[in-house]
């Protein structure tokens, strides 16, 4: 039987449209200050583990990881900006890093290793790029913070191209609803 096609995946938060247009909306006025190259609106996401190159055969297992993932939705503030200089590139961050988040990054990474994926040790720093090869980063300006309702998480895979990557959506998975807040 011929062997299925390797892919270069990851598992990102995939921004709704609503989301992603705010985010694109902060991209353009970077754009207009630092140069450089916007993210297309439908390709902004943030990005929870990076797998790599993985064979076709384990795409099956790389799915049942995360139709396993028992992690809460949440609510991500996106309120910084920054850049590296050096790349050009910029990125929204959260100053506060929402423990749900930590713990579906620590889930998925747990999972991942458990079927022999070979994850990268660097602390996970989660981020929505924005610009690419921007010139001008010395003046980021002011960031009107983004409230992104997080529901759900994502594998996508990536393709290569001298043009930039190009990112194809693979699957879905819910997150379980928040439970309702005290006050409420
Ligand atoms: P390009 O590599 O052409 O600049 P890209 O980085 O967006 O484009 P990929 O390299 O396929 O495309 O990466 C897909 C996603 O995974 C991106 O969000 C990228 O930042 C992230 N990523 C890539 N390599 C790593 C890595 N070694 N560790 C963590 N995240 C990574
Ligand atoms: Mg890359």
């Amino acid at each position: 039987m011929p062997a299925l096609p390797s892919k270069r995946l990851f598992f990102a938060l995939w921004p709704d449209a609503a989301v992603a247009r705010r985010l694109a909306a902060v991209a353009q006025r970077a754009h207009a200050v630092c140069g450089g190259r916007p993210l297309r609106r439908e390709d902004l996401h943030l990005t929870l583990a990076f797998l790599g190159t993985v064979p076709g055969e384990q795409l099956a297992a790389v799915r049942a990881v995360a139709a396993g993932i028992e992690c809460g939705s949440f609510r991500l503030e996106l309120d910084r900006l920054a850049c590296k200089r050096r790349q050009g590139m910029v990125w929204t961050a959260c100053a506060t890093k929402p423990a749900p988040l930590a713990d579906l990054v620590d889930a998925l990474q747990h999972g991942l290793r458990s079927i022999g994926c070979a994850l990268e040790e660097r602390r996970f720093a989660p981020h929505v790029t924005l610009l690419r090869k921007a010139q001008a980063v010395a003046a980021l300006p002011s960031l009107q913070p983004v409230a992104w309702s997080v529901l759900d998480f994502a594998l996508a895979e990536s393709q290569l191209a001298a043009s930039g990557a190009t990112y194809t959506l693979i699957e879905r998975w819910r997150l379980q609803p928040e439970p309702p807040s005290a006050a409420e």
